[in-house]
């Protein structure tokens, strides 16, 4: 096992084989628990192009190596991007936010009760897909791992619809980052210590309008620290039509177009709930949770009403 702290964009493309590390606060449970093996780390910490928040010619810029604290403490975001500091200020704990980058929690492993565990729990059961295996235990006629996607800060850009550059064989490329996340996810489902061979570098959000609000909206078990068990993200208001994503539900977030639409006409609150259970029944994944079942699960559906406040 070996690690480097570089200090230039170009030394860290050019390292072989490695495994990029922000924070380490996503992957160091997954090397703890053997599901992970990777053996090159290289620190992002240092890299200057990698730490930068502005706003520049009609977008917002966040780096990838910003920390988590930097973004909810931002008075940029707070004035301007609301949803994306306040889904920052809900992620972990203070000290994970401290040193967690933005970077690694877009790039997080997804989640399983039957694959975040130890290796002598995980010993007790055959292989599934996301251990190198052919099997799902959570649906076992599925082709593919079903595990959830959890990152909080990933639903908010998305409700944004943020787009993301990152280096891939040495060529730089933009794409919309919920492209991105989807295909992060099918890697990461594979097998543990399968990931997408890219440097994220920064992330781009169209630049917020006049009249425009969003929020961010988190249910965990323990707000203080535990991952979300439903999240939401909306912006609305201003000129453009209104956009509302949901996490901790399938393997990438999810855009509740219809929702949103809803959210734009002059529906009730309470058709929208109606809308956002309609629509959120369609596009979650149905799998076994720490202490949640999937029925529980659906009855927070209707906790998007906690921004529909945002309407005015
Ligand atoms: C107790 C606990 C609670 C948590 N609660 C939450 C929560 O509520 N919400 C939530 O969203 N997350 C949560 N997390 C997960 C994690 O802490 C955060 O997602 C955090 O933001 C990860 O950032 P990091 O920089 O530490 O990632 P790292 O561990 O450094 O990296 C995570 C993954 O991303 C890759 N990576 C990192 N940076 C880049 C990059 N620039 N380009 C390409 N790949 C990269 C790494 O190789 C690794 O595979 C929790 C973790 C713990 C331990
Ligand atoms: S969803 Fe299925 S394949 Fe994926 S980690 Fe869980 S049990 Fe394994």
């Amino acid at each position: 096992m070996s690690g480097q702290v570089l200090e230039s964009l170009h030394d860290v493309v050019s390292a072989e084989h490695p495994t990029y590390i922000g924070g380490g606060t996503d992957i160091m449970p997954l090397l703890k628990n053997e599901v992970r093996d990777d053996k090159d780390f290289v620190f992002l910490k240092k890299i200057p192009e990698l730490h930068v928040l502005e706003e520049k010619d009609g977008e917002l810029i966040i780096g990838a190596a910003m920390t988590l604290t930097e973004l909810a403490e931002s008075a940029l975001l707070n004035s301007r991007y609301a949803a994306i500091a306040q889904a920052a200020s809900l992620t972990a704990s203070p000290q994970i936010r401290n040193i967690a980058t933005v970077g690694g929690n877009i790039m997080q492993d997804r989640r399983c009760i039957y694959f975040n565990q130890p290796h002598l729990w995980r010993s007790g059961l055959p292989y599934c897909f996301k251990t190198g295996g052919s099997i799902c235990h959570q649906i076992p006629n599925s082709p593919v791992c079903r595990a959830i996607y959890y990152s909080d800060v990933a639903t908010a850009l998305i409700a944004y619809e943020a787009e993301v550059e990152y280096i891939e064989d040495g060529e730089t490329h933009r794409t919309d980052l919920k492209s991105l996340i989807e295909r992060h996810s099918v890697a990461n489902g594979l097998a543990c210590h399968e990931h997408l061979p890219i440097l994220v570098t920064r992330f781009f959000v169209p630049a917020a309008e006049e009249g425009e609000r969003s929020g961010f909206y988190k249910y965990a078990m323990r707000t203080t620290i535990d991952f979300p068990i439903i999240n939401f993200a909306l912006r609305c208001g201003g000129n453009r039509p209104a956009r509302l994503a949901a996490g901790a539900l399938a393997p990438h977030p999810v855009v509740m177009a219809e929702t949103a639409a809803k959210i734009d006409s002059d529906a009730t609150d309470d058709e929208v709930i109606a809308q956002a259970e309609d629509e959120l029944r369609k596009l979650a994944m149905p799998i076994k949770e720490a202490c949640m079942t999937p029925a529980v699960k659906r009855s927070l559906y209707r906790h998007v009403a906690m921004l529909l406040n945002l309407r005015k």
